[in-house]
């Protein structure tokens, strides 16, 4: 997922803010241009702007971030798949990011629970799939990843154009006629709601991806993974990854480690929402998600049959990590909790979305 983003000519641009957003106003502003192989319909076109459209209304930051988009053969195992431009920043600065940017509740929350000092503490795996609590203040504790989206959402520089975008977002051609383009006509029971993917595959290019993923796979692949400098010598986690815990007062980015980690904003007292733990050592899914059944428009799952937009979970998760939600929801532990219980219950039949 984060190798270098192929080129293909553009087919067509648009410019999906400028429809959108009131003239000064203060607001995300997505770009987007078709790369695929097969040019996209004005159809399709149409509902990713929707999808643009629903972030642009609800994120407040005024930034603008550049999405190629595009149909290609993806086989049948992913709806979608999104990489990602990043940057590296220090935990010290990050946090005084986070801190400057803080307009919410859930900022407020986030930030007076965030851990002091440039170097953060928490369990990881380890090459041998065994965990530990790692607080070495070597590079993995004390540099981080973001997507670029997420690194202007909090002022830094990053410089990105159409040529060069913040993320690269495909959808699979296998599922072209399965999908449900528009949202005004209902959706049929066999039909996959293409602007929820759309939504979903943008939220992970505003950030909502996890550095666990990375381990997951570094692992799998132990030697190529200890070659360069290891697990402790470079930057893997995100911001989302400083809101991932296992119980009060432990962070927790291992992958499926058997402890259930969970979004939180004021340092694990409170679970707003599980997380899913790994694709390969963990369980089954890309961590990068919320865990699966949560009716979270971040889980990995989607149904058929069914339009999703961000629940509260999802955009308090990006509230959390540097964006400005308007009318930004407030942690309600009570409902949440009977949330989480009622989890088990809901029966999804769904496609994987990466
Ligand atoms: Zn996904």
């Amino acid at each position: 997922m984060f190798a270098p983003l192929s080129r293909r000519p553009a087919a067509l641009l648009l410019a999906a803010g400028l429809a959108w957003g009131a003239p000064g106003a203060q607001a995300l502003n997505i770009v987007f241009n078709d790369v695929g192989t097969t040019a996209m319909s004005g159809q399709q076109f149409a509902a990713f702007e929707a999808a643009a459209a629903f972030w642009e209304n609800r994120l407040s930051d005024s930034v603008t971030v550049y999405i190629n988009i595009g149909f290609d053969n993806l086989g049948t195992t992913a709806l979608g798949t999104t990489s990602w431009a990043q940057r590296e920043v220090g935990y010290g600065e990050l946090r005084s990011l986070l801190t400057a940017d803080a307009t919410s509740a859930v900022d407020a929350s986030a930030v007076a629970h965030l851990q002091p000092g440039g170097s953060l503490s928490f369990i990881a795996t380890q090459t041998n799939l065994s965990t530990r609590l790692d607080r070495d203040g070597s590079a993995n504790n004390s540099r981080l990843k973001l997507t670029t989206a997420n690194a202007k959402a909090l002022g830094l520089n990053a410089t990105t154009s159409i040529a060069n975008p913040d993320a690269t977002i495909r959808f699979s051609s296998s599922y072209a006629s399965s999908f449900d383009y528009s949202r005004a006509s209902g959706l049929a029971f066999d039909q996959i709601d293409f602007v929820s993917l759309a939504e979903h595959e943008i939220g992970h290019a505003l950030g909502f991806v996890s550095g666990v993923d990375s381990i997951d796979a570094c692992i799998s692949q132990a030697t190529h993974c200890g070659a360069i400098r290891g697990l402790e010598g470079r930057a893997w986690y995100t911001a989302l990854d400083l809101f991932r815990y296992s119980a009060p007062g432990t962070l927790n980015l291992s992958v499926g480690s058997g402890a259930q980690p969970y979004f939180s904003v004021d340092g694990g007292e409170t679970a707003l929402q599980s997380f899913a733990t790994g694709r390969n050592h963990g369980d089954g899914t890309q961590a990068s998600h919320f865990k699966d059944g949560g009716g979270s428009l971040m889980a990995p799952y989607m149904a058929y049959g069914r339009a999703y937009d961000a629940a509260d979970a999802d955009l308090m998760a990006l509230d959390a990590i540097g964006w400005d939600v308007s009318t930004a929801p407030v942690p309600e532990p009570g409902t949440y909790a009977l949330l989480l219980s009622g989890l088990a219950v809901l029966a999804w039949a769904g496609r994987r979305r990466s």
